[in-house]
């Protein structure tokens, strides 16, 4: 009986954190070798016109408070160690966005000496934005699509 009350109890706080984390995920971005394309689409997305923050999201600097890891750009072997790094930082459940077909793949820097690869070669991703640079639509469509997948199963 008491375990009955403990599981009801935590399957409330679990959904009422879920709940929470997809109503007002925290964002930082991280541009692990970019050519800063995709990045100045990332900041038209959460310009008025595009308004992504109506979906809660709120870009923030510390990794220690986010949510997401919106990462950008190929992984350059000189700035993989700093990705991991933030990425160990931030607080579990934690999901990662790879944007852009540099970060998907590497892109047009893939085979480059300097190239550690996509994002997926350093760390485990949630949701991919291809294009070269995404439109803000695709962004928006990648994040709630996140969003959506970690809306607990019904039934
Ligand atoms: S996907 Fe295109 S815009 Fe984005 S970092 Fe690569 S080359 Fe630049």
């Amino acid at each position: 009986m008491e375990n009955t009350k403990i599981n009801a109890w935590e399957k409330t706080l679990n959904g009422l954190k879920t709940w929470a984390r997809i109503n007002s995920p925290w964002v930082i971005h991280y541009n692990s070798g970019s050519c800063n394309g995709c990045d100045i689409e990332i900041l038209a997305t959460l310009t008025p016109r595009y308004d992504l923050e109506r979906f809660g999201v709120k870009l923030q600097g510390s990794p220690r408070h986010a949510d997401i890891l919106l990462c950008t750009g190929p992984v350059t072997r000189q700035s993989r160690d700093r990705l991991l790094r933030i990425y160990e930082q931030m607080p579990e459940p934690k999901f990662v966005v790879a944007l852009g077909s540099c970060g998907l793949s590497g892109g047009v820097f893939h085979g480059s000496y300097n190239i550690a690869g996509g994002v997926d070669e350093v760390l485990p991703v949630s949701a991919y934005i291809p294009g070269c640079p995404p439109r803000p639509e695709a962004i928006i469509q990648g994040v709630v699509a996140l969003l959506n997948s970690l809306k607990e199963p019904k039934g």
